[in-house]
Parts: structure tokens; C-alpha cells; sequence
């Protein structure tokens, strides 16, 4: 079935380019289905998709969800229903869209994952997203390297996990990418984890949610860290909670006087959270280049469409449960104050101006 559609694809492929100048209108619909806006990041790739599909002579229909399972699932069906010719899907919980997906396997609607692998399915066509292992072993080698730099003389450092959303299959590569590094520290006794608290079932943040971060972070302090002992450094997966994390931080005095701000990491590049590495008060990010993500993406929906083959570097890495899904993996970017301008700013995914 799907064979037919993309020989369809093909075939009118071949007569759009006889017929050139209409060929814009002709490419068909793209629904891209994304979690929520209350992150830049996610406003980011859909922008880019939406302008990088356009050029490619596609039209298409970009939702949000605001991070409820049931509004994203019935955006979904609802592009089902009206027909869209491919779906780009960025899922909040990547278990929960087998159905609907059934549905437009069953109407030769192929799904690209974006970013986030859709588990337990096997109607997930190819996977476009960064390395996401690396992506844990970057936050956790630039943890390391800040706590040499602030704290070089600690007996230990005392450091604590913070996982991303359990529901994220993400989450998981982010905290064994970071935990490749940091286990065999914690079993020399280079770190120590005060609270014991380790394991995604334990340090997982439900929803990627900031007070949650936060409010375990006071938690963890007050609980843990009483009399002289003081934290150096925190794993955190993402930005958002990284503010929330250092909010409580501060909170209880860290970072004034004697008392060093924590090592803290994150991930996106946001720039509220690059400005809080310019301040001191965040140390690290991972920049993921969403204008990279978003070629990729459109090139593997164009192929798919117009009867080519996605281009992939990875068929090993990602079993969603019923199948490897075919994947491109992008390269992630630590971020500090050290490389910052020329990362962000050098590669013009940012103004100097927007950061400072
Ligand atoms: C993405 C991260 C992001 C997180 C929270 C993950 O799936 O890969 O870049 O920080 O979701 O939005």
C-alpha cells in the first residue's frame, strides 16, 4: 500500500517537474505535530520546518499541544482525517500514538519521528534527531570540567541527578550518556551522590516541568544538605529545569558570599539560560542546531514522498519496542561561557544582541 502511494509520489513528481512553475503548490501537505510552546525550542523547530518545507514547495499544517497527551493525539487524527500527505510528529509520551498511527499506515501517511522516537509502533517510518547518548556525555563531561575548575580541592564533590520525563524515550539516552562518565567517578568516590538518589525511576522529571525540578531541588537540600556540607554540582538534563534547579539554588543562598554557585548543566541553548551562563549562575549547555534538524527532517519527507530514500547514518541505535527505526543523528554542542559566541553566535543561530 505504502509502495503505491510513493510510486504515486513519484509519478507525479515526474509530472510537476514537466509542468515546473506549479510544482510549489503541488508537493502536498506536511502535518507537523509538536509537544508545546512553553519551550523556545519547540517554537524554533516548528518555525524552521515550516519555512524549510515551504521552500520545498510544501504546505503545512504545524500544531501544538501545550504537553496533553489526549490534545496532541487528537491533532494527530485530526490531520489524519483532513488528509495530510506525511506527519512529523515531536510526541509528549512516545507510547501513546500506536493507534493513531495505525491509522495513517492504513492511508499510506508516512511518519517521521522528530527529535523524540514514538515507541511501540511499527508504523514509525525513519527517526531524525541528535545523538542523544552524546548528548548525556557532553553534560556530564562539562559537569566534570566545571567542578575541576570551581571546586578543585573538595574531597569529593557532592553532585545530584536530575533525569528528564520518564515518558521521553530521550530521557533515558540523556542519563546513560551522562552516567557513562559520571559512574566510574562515583565509584572511585571522586563524586558523591549525598541523597543516594539515582536510576530514571528515581531522578525523572514527569513533563520536563521546571517547579517540579524545583521543588525536589528544595527537597533535596534541606534534607540532605545540612551543618557544612554544601552541593557543588547538579546534572540537569534541559534548561528549564536547570532555572528552576538554580532558583532553589539561590534560594537557600548559593552563589553569594562565600557560598559557590553548584556546577549546574542543561541543554537547548535557550536564551534565557545562555544568559544565566553569561552570569555564572548556569554552567553549561548542549546546543542542538534546530535549522540542522529541520533540513533533515524536510529531506526525509520530500524523499519519502517523491519516492527517494531517506538518507539515514544510523540503524542500530534506536528499537522503539516492534522495530529499529531508521534514524539521522545529528551532533550535539556543549555550550559554556568559553565557547558560547562562537558557537551561537558564530554559527548566526543567534544575535549577539538577543544573548546579552
Ligand atoms: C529534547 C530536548 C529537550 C527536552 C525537553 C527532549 O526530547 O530532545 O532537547 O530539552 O525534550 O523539551
Amino acid at each position: 500500500m505504502r509502495f503505491t502511494r510513493r510510486a504515486l509520489g513519484a509519478t507525479a513528481f515526474a509530472a510537476t517537474m514537466l509542468a515546473a512553475p506549479a510544482f510549489a503548490q503541488q508537493s502536498g501537505t506536511v502535518g507537523i505535530a509538536m509537544p508545546t510552546k512553553s519551550s523556545a525550542r519547540w517554537i524554533a523547530d516548528g518555525e524552521n520546518m515550516v519555512t524549510r518545507f515551504q521552500e520545498a514547495g510544501y504546505a503545512t499544517d504545524l500544531q501544538y499541544a501545550e504537553d496533553d497527551i489526549p490534545n496532541q493525539l487528537a491533532q494527530i487524527e485530526n490531520m489524519i482525517t483532513k488528509g495530510v500527505d506525511a506527519l512529523v510528529i515531536a510526541a509528549i509520551d512516545g507510547t501513546t500514538l500506536t493507534n493513531a498511527l495505525a491509522n495513517a499506515a492504513a492511508l499510506d501517511i508516512p511518519v517521521v519521528a522528530y527529535d523524540r522516537l514514538i515507541r511501540d509502533s511499527g508504523d514509525v517510518d525513519y527517526y531524525a534527531t541528535f545523538d542523544n547518548f552524546q548528548v548525556g556525555v557532553q553534560q556530564a563531561n562539562t559537569l566534570v570540567q566545571g567542578l575541576e575548575e570551581r571546586f578543585p580541592d573538595a574531597d569529593t564533590w557532592n553532585v545530584e541527578l536530575f533525569g528528564g520525563s520518564p515518558d521521553d524515550n530521550n530521557a533515558y539516552f540523556f542519563y546513560d550518556g551522562a552516567m557513562s562518565v559520571l559512574q566510574p567517578l562515583i565509584d572511585e568516590g571522586r563524586i558523591t551522590i549525598p541523597s543516594g538518589q539515582t536510576g530514571m525511576d528515581t531522578v525523572g522529571t514527569l513533563r520536563w516541568d521546571g517547579s517540579v525540578a524545583q521543588a525536589r531541588m528544595d527537597n533535596l537540600l534541606s534534607a540532605n544538605y545540612t551543618g557544612d556540607r554544601t552541593i557543588h554540582g547538579v546534572l540537569s538534563p534541559y534548561d528549564g529545569l536547570s532555572i528552576g534547579i538554580i532558583s532553589s539554588l539561590k534560594g537557600l543562598g548559593y552563589g553569594t558570599g562565600d557560598t559557590a554557585m553548584p556546577i549546574v548543566t542543561g541543554q537547548d541553548a535557550e536564551i534565557p539560560s545562555v544568559k544565566a551562563i553569561l552570569r555564572g549562575d548556569q554552567y553549561s549547555t548542549i546546543f542542538k542546531d534546530t535549522r540542522q534538524l529541520a533540513e533533515v527532517t524536510v529531506g526525509m519527507v520530500d524523499a519519502l514522498l517523491q519516492g527517494g530514500e531517506p538518507e539515514i547514518n544510523d540503524t542500530e541505535t534506536y528499537d522503539n519496542g516492534v522495530k529499529v527505526v531508521p534514524a539521522y543523528l545529528l551532533e550535539p554542542q556543549p555550550v559554556t561561557q568559553e565557547n558560547w559566541e562562537e558557537v551561537l553566535v558564530g554559527s548566526g543561530y543567534y544575535s549577539k544582541d538577543q544573548v546579552e
